[in-house]
């Protein structure tokens, strides 16, 4: 049924680095509004996929994309932006002398009215995008008073007024304690119900087993399956991502 159609499906993508074969063949599919946790060992070609589907790498001959009802052959990051797919970067690309509402609201309201920015605009833009998310900032103070987590959250409210379908987060966990942790899973969970179907790359097989409801696995950057979570566990996600059967007796 339409429900179950994917928004984006990957298929033959290849990817080379001098010597390297950083994507065998991969296929990747996401549905409109789901969870979709990406795992593999570090290595394994999860960066370089999301790089593929966003434009920052053109992959090569013969791969197929079908996102939203349409083919490529590549995207551009132009393409990918304008269509719906935005990316959280590990480094956030924000502004930390800029206001959270400026952070929010600054790129895509420029890009409608280039001519016509007011504080007021980008403040209710930027007050609206949070309240989606289910969060209360004080939007006129500067970002750099805010702890990492609450600025992956301003991260998460600008791809929304891009007019997110599809948003990415590579490892963004990374550098959070185990409450913001906590605090940036419950996010995710608001996106998702309210449409937005986010991949997340992740290493730390809980938080994965707690928010996703599929999950890919590649290994040496070929795809080793896609596995509904319900049923799967650390132990088993481990052996997938590695190839090896470990013995817990
Ligand atoms: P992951 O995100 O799963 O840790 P990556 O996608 O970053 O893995 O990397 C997959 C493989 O491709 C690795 O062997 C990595 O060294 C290589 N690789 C990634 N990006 C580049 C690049 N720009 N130039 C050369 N090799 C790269
Ligand atoms: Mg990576």
């Amino acid at each position: 049924g339409a429900a179950s159609r994917p928004l984006l499906s990957l298929r033959n993508v290849n990817m080379t680095f001098g010597g390297v074969k950083a994507l065998k063949n991969v296929s990747f599919e996401v549905l409109p509004g789901e969870v979709h946790c990406l795992a593999g060992e570090n290595g394994s070609g999860k960066s370089t996929l999301i790089k593929v589907i966003t434009g920052v790498y053109k992959p090569e001959a013969g791969a197929v994309i079908d996102y939203d009802g349409q083919s490529y052959s590549h995207m551009s990051p132009v393409t990918a932006q304008a269509s719906g797919i935005q990316v959280i970067w590990q480094d956030l690309a924000l502004f930390p002398e800029m206001t959270v509402a400026e952070n929010i609201a600054f790129q895509t309201v420029i890009g409608r009215w280039p001519r016509l920015v007011s504080y007021a605009e980008m403040r209710r833009v930027a007050i609206n995008a949070l309240q989606r998310l289910g969060v209360t900032f004080d939007v006129d103070l500067a970002l750099h008073h805010f702890p990492i987590a609450q600025r992956q959250i301003v991260a998460i409210a600008r791809a929304l007024v891009g007019e997110a379908k599809l948003v990415f987060m590579d490892e963004p966990t990374a550098s959070l304690t185990q409450s913001e942790t906590d605090y940036l899973l419950d996010i995710v969970r608001n996106l998702s119900a309210s449409g937005v179907a986010v991949v997340f790359v992740s290493h730390r097989l809980a938080e994965v087993l707690e928010i996703s409801s599929r999950v890919t696995v590649l290994r040496d950057g070929a795809l080793v399956g896609v596995y509904p979570t319900k049923g799967l566990t650390q132990s088993r996600i481990t052996e997938l991502m590695t190839g090896k059967t470990f013995d817990y007796s």
